[in-house]
Formats: structure tokens, sequence, C-alpha cells
């Protein structure tokens, strides 16, 4: 399935962590800096598993507050070319939600977009909660239950899952299959046109 145009007014919603932005590896970075320790190989097996599966979650849960850890992610290589090249044919918005404490993960937020992506303009990023009060004709997530949340709200939608290890469990059995593409990152789309 390819990802076609419709005459460049194609809304693409595009999430930041675990998209564009490695939030796991400045996940475990922080928790590092925090005294934890992580085994050798480990790997987030589902998104929420990140607070429980490490060795320390006591630390695992401090680390959500830590300020590093939205301003000092690493984009996953060919990310931020991929977007670019999208930006260029088609209504691309950022949609992203932050935890707690906001008043410190915004603006590392808005630091990060600023030095990484500046090509986007300001009207194209959306920090809410609950993605479903955007509409679009696609949007590209890692996050299953938020993917699917926004599938059901609209059948002309469709959706692009970016795999990892945290939703390659799950995927399968919960998502539309006739509206869903799998994806192993966001640079697949600049193969697409
Ligand atoms: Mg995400």
């Amino acid at each position: 399935m390819c990802f076609r145009s419709n005459g460049g007014g194609m809304r693409v919603i595009v999430d930041v962590d675990g998209v564009i932005a490695d939030f796991v590896g400045s996940f475990l970075r922080c928790y590092q800096d925090y005294g934890g320790e992580v085994p050798e190989g480990w790997v987030s097996r589902h998104w929420t598993a990140i607070n429980t599966d490490l060795p320390n979650p006591e630390i695992a849960l401090r680390v959500w507050g830590h300020p590093s850890l939205f301003r000092d992610m690493e984009a996953y290589p060919g990310a931020i070319e991929a977007l670019k090249e999208m930006n260029d044919r088609y209504d691309v918005r950022i949609a992203t939600m932050l935890p707690q404490p906001w008043d410190v993960h915004i603006p590392a937020r808005i630091a990060w977009l600023g030095e990484n992506v500046p090509f986007l303009l300001h009207k194209q990023l959306y920090f809410c909660h609950d993605k479903n009060i955007l509409d679009g004709d696609w949007m590209i997530e890692d996050n299953v239950d938020n993917l699917k949340a926004w599938l059901n709200a609209n059948d002309a939608r469709k959706g692009a899952l970016v795999n990892r290890s945290w939703n390659e469990n799950e995927w399968r059995h919960a998502l539309p299959a006739n509206r869903v593409i799998y994806i192993p990152g966001l640079e697949w789309f600049s193969l697409t046109s």
C-alpha cells in the first residue's frame, strides 16, 4: 500500500515519542542518571512496562519528572529527513501528549522541536492529551491504543503504526486491518509518493 497525496491537502498527524524521537532511549539514560541499572539487552515490551519492568520501579517513576527526559531525546535515524519530505508534500501536524510536570516537559518539547524540526511552523504543533480532537486523513503512531481510538472515531481515517518492541505483541488483533499499514520507521514514507 502506498501513501498517496490527494493534491497536497492530505493531513497527516504525526506522533513524536516512539515515532520521531527515541523516548525509551532517553528514559533509560535518565533512569541510569538516577542510579538505576538497565539489564543487558533490556527492551520495552509494552509502553506501560517501562514503569514496572525495570529492576527499580521507584526510580522509573521518578524519571517521569527528569528535566532531560523530553529535552535530550535522540531522533530516530532518517526520521527528521522523512518528516521534512512529508512536510513538503502534505499538511503535516505534530500531535503530542506530555505527562506532568507540564511546566518542565512542554518547554522541553518545544525546545526539542525547535532544534530538530525547525522547518515546521507553530501552527503545525498540537499539545493534546486526547488526539481525537484532531481531524486528519492519516495518523502515524507507535501507540496502539491512541491509534485505535482515533481510527474508531471516523471510518475514513487511516493509520500507520510504527513497529516498535513495545507494540509488536498487540497490534495484529487490535487494529482494523483494512485501514492500517505497518512500517518499520518514519523514513519508510520517503520511498512512496
Ligand atoms: Mg508515541
